[in-house]
């Protein structure tokens, strides 16, 4: 009887089947379009002899689980998981997301799926939650200037370090830093100076200044150690010698304390951690920096600013640098790229909903506990170092740190363990009389936390507490009822076009599916509510969870090991090219410091080789899309000896597979430098190929593009590098090479998701995943081709899994720029490709394997509906000026307004006429096409005055 057998049906359906979107007529259909038989055939004829394994590849990679099966694996590993009291501090508080910021927010796909707000006009929602991020933090740090996240504190310490250096005018390479900073702020730091040749002075500044010249200062308020101190006479003195200060802060202390914009300060830093960001045993969490007005141009990252629409209506974009790597490349201010956007966005609206009040009352809670249980210590008869603290005690008890840490423990509490005298115990929102009680237990002191209430005062210095105003805008202050928050975060997702209502073909982005039992565990307590400093037998499961990411994500790149720790990929660059160097250095040969990169590099290539110290050198790009071999080897021969490095990126940011990657590769290792293949576009090579077999020394992987962590509309990212065997002793963090973020594992709060991923899909649905991928890609390419000319095509005419519209002829011959193309999709319902990467005036299109046949063809349908616009204008029967691209896209406002067009409204909001999938879909973008050099010109990037919008 043909009938599936009890094992079979027992499994359900795998889940490689709701990963990949195409069902399998689908797929014969797309299959025959491109004219090719079979996903093999596609991958015999596109993806070159030379680097395709000859060897089936071993794998501790186990068979794809199913969704249930994967997640009771991983629940098991969290229940191995201890999570305490966390009191360790280190600038990770425990904190409460409100349930309904982590349902609507962190756990609603509206907001973790959308891209990159790049597309401004269907960004709206985001923007305004991350307008409302840069304000609180502008507002809370007295600082004016805000950007929208950087990827922690440390690396937002070291973005300051930098910035300070650009801005000032002081020559000297010194950078003084407090010895009172927090100590993976110091050691990121020692990283990111070294390479720039900035000398770091790390002292203790209860004395004043060191002599000699500085260019900057690094302050801490609160220290690490808990200590509150007016830093007004530093940032004086140093302001007197011709530096410019840094200000490390904990947000919620500055509720309460001066802030220290008002006290001086040029730039001021810091996490949002505890604004309702789980502790993810280390992250992903949104860090901030802002700066005076004056240094605005200077700023790392992105911010949103406020301009106009077509219709002179207030409207939100990104301001400025943008996507300042991609024009200033070797020149940026940062390599920073993804940032931690759904973090920002999550802290935004936990001030919102809290609003100034609520978060001066979780300051006093958070303060008074640590002022009672300091009381009750000292009446206990410990040492209590400081007088003045926010939330943190340190104390002294000569010999028994251990054992009282211990004792802590054994009560659910776990204390920062200094030294074998020392001890830190933090406070939060989290905190409650037991836990004090507790804690006093632990020191064997007795203690009666009301009576020492009645009896203590607050230990905050008197001239330093707080008097100016925050929070004033009525974004705080308006969805302070839940009800009003969760509308409030409704009404901002249905402002944009997320992966929940569109694909989104973004080339080099990989916007796939973000699969829901992938992302269920992340907010799992055992996972979300531990702390990175939690003693390693609390986080056997976590730590279990990341060996076996690191194993199969080395096995799958051919690499001998893989570090998790860097928080996007252009931090995963920064490790790689410090690992590259330190080989070097450890051979003799540290004058090797040219990087290759070729020109069509995604720009954090470049950016990121200056931060290691290299010196960038472009290779030309050859007609065919393909590096100019003669041009590399011009440049081999030329630098030689003084090669380090080249850095390609594979398949090529023009979505091909060149053919001779392999002879590329050889001919940098025999000039003595090292091959770095950014790994980004993996989606194309998973199960297919590893780079570390065909030539690369390391690499960075993008889980949050090919391994499914979704894009949090910029954010989290995890940027692992791989590297080859004699690399491994330079991962960074492990002694040759310092640590490049925060926490020891970078965002281990996110990797579930690619856990779940690779578990549930095991080698053989990798195989077909990325078979599908470019089966789609080059089914856009086959039909769009007669249409758009397809810019670059590797073997057999394939492109590998994303496809490059060239519209520069068409601009050319019409004035149709792949702006309105870009602008006029949003009236489709559709979300743009890449534009004008690699290539100005073209359009990159990704499809990935998740999109099915009905999406791609609404897709492609709609693409072909503006090629036939374009024609009218060619045609001359719409003017350059005034046609449905130009003014595209449309909102309902301007329909129902007077109406001047030569073309009818309903042309305008419907496009293709009453056709399923666009005319059914129809999304309605809340603003006109927005002005982006007025944004730039008038920069406003705090919430407005509601005059405003008046
Ligand atoms: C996305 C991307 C990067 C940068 O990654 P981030 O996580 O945004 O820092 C680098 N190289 C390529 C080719 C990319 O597509």
């Amino acid at each position: 009887m043909n009938r599936p057998s009890l094992h079979d049906l027992e499994r359900g359906v795998p889940f490689v089947d709701r990963h990949v979107g195409p069902r399998p007529a689908e797929l014969d259909r797309m299959l025959a379009v491109i004219g090719a038989d079979s996903l093999d055939a596609v991958a015999a004829t596109a993806v070159p002899d030379s680097i395709q394994d000859r060897e089936p590849v071993a794998s501790t990679l186990p068979p794809a689980a199913t969704e249930a099966e994967a997640l009771a694996e991983l629940r098991a590993l969290a229940a191995r998981n201890t999570v305490t009291v966390p009191m360790i501090g280190l600038g990770y508080s425990g904190t409460i997301t409100p349930p309904v910021i982590l349902r609507n927010v962190l756990e609603n796909p509206a907001w973790y799926t959308a891209y990159t707000p790049y597309q401004p006009e269907i960004s709206q929602g985001r923007l305004e939650a991350l307008l409302a991020f840069q304000t609180a933090v502008a507002d809370l740090t007295g600082l004016p200037v805000a950007g929208a996240s950087l990827l922690d504190e440390a690396t937002a310490a070291a973005e300051a370090m930098t910035l300070l250096r650009r801005a000032g005018r002081a020559k000297s390479p010194r950078f003084v830093v407090d010895a009172d900073t927090l100590p993976q702020t110091l050691e990121v730091l020692h990283t990111r100076a070294a390479p720039l040749g900035i000398e770091l002075v790390v002292t203790d500044l209860s004395g004043g200044l060191p002599e000699g010249e500085l260019f900057g200062l690094l302050l801490s308020y609160p220290g690490a150690s808990g200590e509150v101190r007016d830093p007004s006479a530093l940032i004086a003195e140093a302001h007197e010698r011709g530096a410019l200060v840094a200000v490390a802060a904990d947000l919620l202390a500055l509720t309460l304390l001066t802030p220290p914009g008002e006290l001086g300060a040029d730039a001021v830093l810091g996490t949002t951690q505890r604004f309702g960001v789980p502790l993810g045993f280390g992250g992903p969490h949104a860090a901030y920096l802002s700066v005076a007005q004056k240094y605005a141009r200077q700023l790392p990252g992105r911010l949103v600013g406020l301009s106009r629409d077509a219709d002179g209506n207030p409207a939100l974009r990104l301001a400025l640098q943008t996507r300042e790597q991609h024009i200033r490349r070797e020149k940026a201010t940062s390599n920073i790229c993804t940032a931690q956007v759904l973090l920002a966005v999550v802290a935004a609206c936990y001030a919102a909903y809290h609003g100034p009040d609520g978060l001066r009352r979780i300051a006093e809670r958070t303060h008074r506990m640590a002022a009672v249980l300091a009381a009750g210590l000292r009446e206990g008869g410990v040492e209590v170092v400081h007088g003045a603290f926010f939330d943190t005690v340190q104390v002294r008890v000569p010999g028994r740190a251990e054992a009282i840490a211990d004792a802590a423990h054994d009560r659910g509490i776990a204390l920062r363990r200094i030294d074998a005298d020392t001890l830190g115990i933090s406070t939060s929102e989290l905190t409650t009389v037991a836990h004090l009680e507790a804690v006093w237990a632990a020191f064997g002191v007795p203690a009666d936390a009301a009576a020492l209430d009645a009896a203590t005062d607050d230990a905050l210095p008197a001239d330093l507490l707080r008097t100016s105003e925050y929070l004033t805008h009525p974004t705080f202050h308006e969805h302070r009822s839940e009800t009003a928050m969760m509308r409030w975060l409704r009404r901002l997702a249905d402002a944009d076009l997320a992966l929940d209502r569109t694909m989104i073909p973004l080339g080099s982005c990989t916007m796939k599916l973000n699969a829901a039992a992938e992302m269920e565990p992340i907010t799992w307590p055992a996972f979300a509510d531990l702390h990175p400093f939690a003693p390693a037998a609390d986080a056997t499961g976590s730590l279990q969870m990341i060996e076996d990411l690191e194993r199969w994500l080395a096995e799958l790149t051919g690499y001998a090991a893989v570090s998790v720790q860097p928080n996007a990929g252009s931090q995963g660059e920064f490790a790689g090219l410090l690992a590259i160097a330190a080989y070097h250095r450890s051979r003799g040969e540290s004058h090797r410091d040219v990087c290759l990169i070729p020109a069509s590099a995604h720009g954090t290539n470049a950016a990121s080789a200056v931060m290691a110290g290299l010196r960038v050198v472009v290779v030309a790009t050859a007609p065919t899309g393909d590096v100019d071999l003669d041009d590399l080897h011009a440049k081999i021969a030329e630098h030689g000896p003084s090669l380090a490095a080249l850095m390609i990126t594979y398949p090529s940011t023009h979505g091909v597979f060149e053919t001779q990657v392999r002879e590329v590769c050889d001919a940098v290792h025999a000039a003595g430098g090292q091959v770095y293949v950014d790994g980004a576009n993996l989606n194309a090579l998973v199960g297919l190929a590893r780079p570390g077999a065909f030539g690369g020394d390391v690499s960075h992987l993008n889980l949050h593009k090919t391994f499914c962590i979704p894009h949090g509309g910029g954010g989290p990212g995890v940027g692992p590098v791989a590297v080859a065997e004699h690399l491994v002793p330079f991962l960074p963090g492990r002694g040759e090479v310092g640590a490049v973020s925060a926490a020891p594992h970078g965002s281990p709060g996110v990797l579930p998701i690619p856990w779940m991923f690779l578990r549930m899909m095991g080698t053989d649905g990798l195989r077909r995943a990325t078979l599908t991928a470019l089966v789609a890609a080059n089914y856009v390419a086959a039909r769009l081709r007669e249409h758009y000319p397809v810019l670059y095509t590797g073997a057999g005419g394939l492109v590998a899994h994303e496809c490059i519209l060239d519209l520069r002829g068409i601009t050319k011959d019409t004035g149709v720029t792949v702006d309105d193309v870009a602008k006029r999709l949003a009236d489709y319902g559709i979300h743009a490709p890449t534009m004008s990467f690699p290539v100005a005036g073209t359009l990159m299109v990704e499809p990935t394997e998740s999109e099915d046949l009905a999406e791609i063809d609404r897709f492609v349908d709609a693409m072909i509906g503006i090629k036939a616009e374009i024609d009218r204008v060619a045609a001359g029967e719409w003017p350059v000026e005034d046609n449905p691209l130009r003014n595209a896209p449309h909102t309902a406002a301007c329909l129902v307004d007077k109406w001047d067009h030569p073309y009818p409204r309903d042309l305008a909001a419907y496009p293709l006429g009453g056709t399923p999938g666009v005319h059914d879909r129809k999304v309605w973008p809340p603003v006109r096409r927005i002005d982006g050099a007025h944004g730039d010109r008038n920069l406003v990037c705090s919430c407005p005055p509601v005059e405003a919008f008046a």
